[in-house]
């Protein structure tokens, strides 16, 4: 009895993006929602909270190199 065998959402991921790491369901990566805006009142500036911990919100480019 494997019962442990799958999880569902690894910590940190969002719904959207813990399914987007099956086979066929990458374009949901897109469909996250990682960043809750949360509007201070009184505030103007808008908060940009990292919800999702998923690689594909990191993407910056990698420092190449020229050797
Ligand atoms: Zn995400
Ligand atoms: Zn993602």
């Amino acid at each position: 009895m494997a019962a442990h065998e799958s999880r569902s959402v690894e910590a940190g991921l969002s719904a959207e993006c813990g399914l987007a790491r099956t086979p066929g369901y990458e374009d949901l990566h897109g469909d996250c929602r990682q960043l809750a805006d949360v509007s201070m009142p009184g505030a103007a500036a808008v908060l940009l909270l990292p919800r999702c911990r998923c690689a594909c919100h990191h993407a910056r480019p990698a420092p190449e190199r020229v050797s």
